[in-house]
């Protein structure tokens, strides 16, 4: 991959690789190995959702939701609903599985959405966190890693649907 000799390394492979071992600790811990539904949101947190799915040993349903609010490296601001839930989360114990905590809105705009749904319990997990961005109150309740303001990419995090499938968290030198 040309491209990714541009990519400085942010987030180790290995250090994803030990942290997300953490996070499905608690997860699993915290919900007594009851089953939860993972809502990933797609496309930049399907990496994380699966490597945290198979570290958890009891049962987990998948959903999926896609939403838009970026073009390139720009937020618009304006959030649009592209893939909507197939399944019914109604009493259910949910975690929203997103890639990065940026202004916030993404996830002001999911919780409210999921909450009308109304599950038995609705957490965030978040693996990137850029608590500088907010720009609303938003509080991930699992946190992978807190990080500076830089665009990221990797593990699922794209620029024009490039360099999702880099191993690690990456970002660019000079951007
Ligand atoms: P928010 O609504 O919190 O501003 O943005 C959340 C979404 O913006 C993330 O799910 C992700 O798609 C995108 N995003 C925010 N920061 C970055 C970044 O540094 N790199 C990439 N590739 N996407 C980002």
């Amino acid at each position: 991959m040309e491209e990714e000799k541009k990519v400085k390394v942010l987030i180790s492979k290995e250090e994803l690789e030990s942290r997300i071992t953490e996070l499905a600790k608690q997860i699993y811990e915290e919900y007594k190995g009851q089953e939860v539904t993972f809502i990933c949101i797609l496309k930049g947190s399907i990496f994380f959702t699966v490597e945290l799915a198979k570290k958890i040993p009891s049962d987990i349903n998948f959903e999926f939701i896609r939403v838009s609010s970026y073009h390139g490296e720009n937020s618009t601001g304006v959030i649009k609903m592209k893939v909507d839930l197939q399944g019914d989360i109604k009493g259910k114990d949910v975690i929203i599985i997103e890639d990065i905590v940026d202004t916030g809105r993404t996830l002001s705009y999911l919780k409210e959405y999921l909450k009308s749904k109304e599950p038995k319990s609705l957490k965030i997990c978040a693996l990137l966190d850029k608590k500088e961005r907010r720009l609303c109150d938003m509080q991930a309740d699992y946190v992978g890693f807190d990080i500076p303001d830089k665009f990221v990419v990797g593990y699922g995090l794209d620029v024009n649907e490039k360099y999702r499938n880099l191993p690690y968290i990456g970002y660019f030198e000079n951007v």
